[in-house]
């Protein structure tokens, strides 16, 4: 036996010549991070590398104190400068700290990132289980709009498929709005009040600290208990459910299939709407691969601007074994054809479908839901900005007349091309370059 060894609930990735397992091989991490990357950049997203550590606060504040990970799970140490520092359990609450110090925010109310990168937190070591693992995560800050929650559903699904995942299931779930909770978990709180000595040790705990997350409870006790409990999407306020359906009228659009799980809650204390997870069979009993949601007050929370955010992470090594199991080859490509700006609801819904359709032939897409038509120009300096090829803009007059704007931007020049023809269009610009 070698005189050290790596840490319990650790492991190395070596080089594939010398790894005598497979995932834990190099080349295949190489290879799948190519494939995340190169789909991020076919959404405009762009890459976020952040510190390991950060201030304990951070996670407290951020992850949230009634969070599992905030309760048991941290590794938080005191520095030589007698400061509390806790290496990241997750991505989110760094991601909006350094977007929120880097200034971003006061050029675009828009920002999409996605990180890549270990994660630390003191769990029960198994197989698909760590204590040092690697997440990919993607966060989308901008306007309130299902659209933002739609997307992310979809690039996690296409990068599921993209690795070979196909039979991968979506669960879905709302959290509603915070008022609309705070009543739900009241209403919990006595259903469960009520059962208590039936109640594992962790619900109990659960009951005052976060009664939702009882609903998350593997406890076979419980079980029966919370099959019966009040479901929260009998109790949604008219705007929590209008979001909700809009989301899934946007993964209708797309043939998205999911399943609404009312007991979906996930673990952290910043989520509301939406909510979702993405379960993989061949990786046995870790069969979550992904998952993630809306948080509405995060961001403006810790001292950023008053706009919203959906993201998700996946676990980089479980995402490796469902792909090994899957015995999939894999490739690369890059650069953004066009950005799509929609003006409104109902064009939003179209250019959603448009822009999927543009990605899947192969073209780089970025898209932007605008709710005030006076922020087109801020729009534009975004493709700029981002270096897109052309915007595509797609207003209501365009729509009645089944066409959309489409604005080169190195010259400036602009025509009108019909929306049955855009991907082709788009398609046929990309090989002219
Ligand atoms: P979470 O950050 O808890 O929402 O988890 C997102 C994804 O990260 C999960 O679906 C897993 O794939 C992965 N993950 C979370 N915790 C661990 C862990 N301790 N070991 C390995 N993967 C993990």
């Amino acid at each position: 036996m070698a005189k050290y060894q790596a840490p319990k609930g650790t492991f190395d990735i070596l080089p594939r010549s010398i790894s005598p397992i497979a995932w834990q091989s190099s080349s295949i991490w190489s290879n799948v991070e190519e494939v995340l990357k190169r789909l991020c950049h076919h959404y405009g997203i762009e890459e976020l590398r952040l510190p390991v550590f950060e201030n304990t606060e951070l996670f407290q504040k951020g992850t949230g104190e009634s969070s599992d990970v905030v309760q048991k799970e941290m590794y938080t140490f005191t520095d030589k400068g007698k400061r509390s520092q806790t290496l990241r359990p997750e991505g989110t609450p760094g991601s909006l700290r350094a977007l929120i110090e880097s200034g971003a925010f006061n050029s675009f109310s828009m920002q999409k990132i996605f990180y890549l990168g270990p994660m630390f937190r003191y769990e029960r070591p198994q197989m698909g289980r760590y204590r040092q693992f690697n997440q990919f995560g993607v966060e989308i800050l901008g306007p309130r709009s299902p659209w933002l929650d739609a997307e992310c559903i979809c690039l996690g699904s296409d990068i599921l498929k993209a690795l070979g995942l196909s039979k991968f299931k979506l669960l879905i779930n709302t959290l509603a709005s915070q008022e609309c909770r705070q009543g739900y978990k009241k209403l919990l709180q006595e259903y469960f009040g009520d059962h208590l000595s039936v109640l594992s040790e962790d619900s109990q705990r659960r009951l005052t600290t976060n009664p939702l997350r009882i609903l998350d409870s593997k406890d076979a006790g419980d079980q029966s208990l919370i099959a019966q409990a009040p479901k929260l999407r009998d109790h949604l306020d008219s705007s929590s459910s209008e979001f909700f359906e809009g989301v899934l009228e946007y993964l209708k659009e797309l043939n998205i299939s999911y399943s609404i799980d009312d007991k979906l809650v996930r673990g952290f204390d910043y989520y509301c709407d939406t909510v979702f997870e993405w379960q993989v069979e061949s990786i046995g009993a870790q069969s979550a691969i992904g998952g993630g949601g809306r948080y509405g007050k995060l961001l403006s929370d810790m001292g950023g601007p008053t706009l919203e955010g959906v993201g998700f992470a996946m676990g980089m090594e479980r995402l490796i074994q469902a792909t090994l199991a899957c015995n999939q080859q894999l490739e690369q490509t890059p650069r953004i054809e066009a950005l799509f700006v929609a003006i409104g609801k109902e064009c939003a819904k179209k250019l959603f479908t448009l822009a999927h359709e543009a990605r899947s032939c192969g073209l780089c897409i970025e898209t932007w839901p605008l709710h005030d038509p006076k922020k087109l120009k801020n729009a534009l300096s975004y493709g700029d900005k981002i270096g897109a090829k052309s915007v595509i803009i797609l207003g209501e007059n365009e729509l009645s007349n089944n066409q959309a704007t489409y604005r080169h931007m190195q010259g400036g020049e602009e025509k009108k091309v019909s929306l049955q023809e855009l991907s082709s269009f788009l398609k046929s610009q990309s090989e002219k370059n």
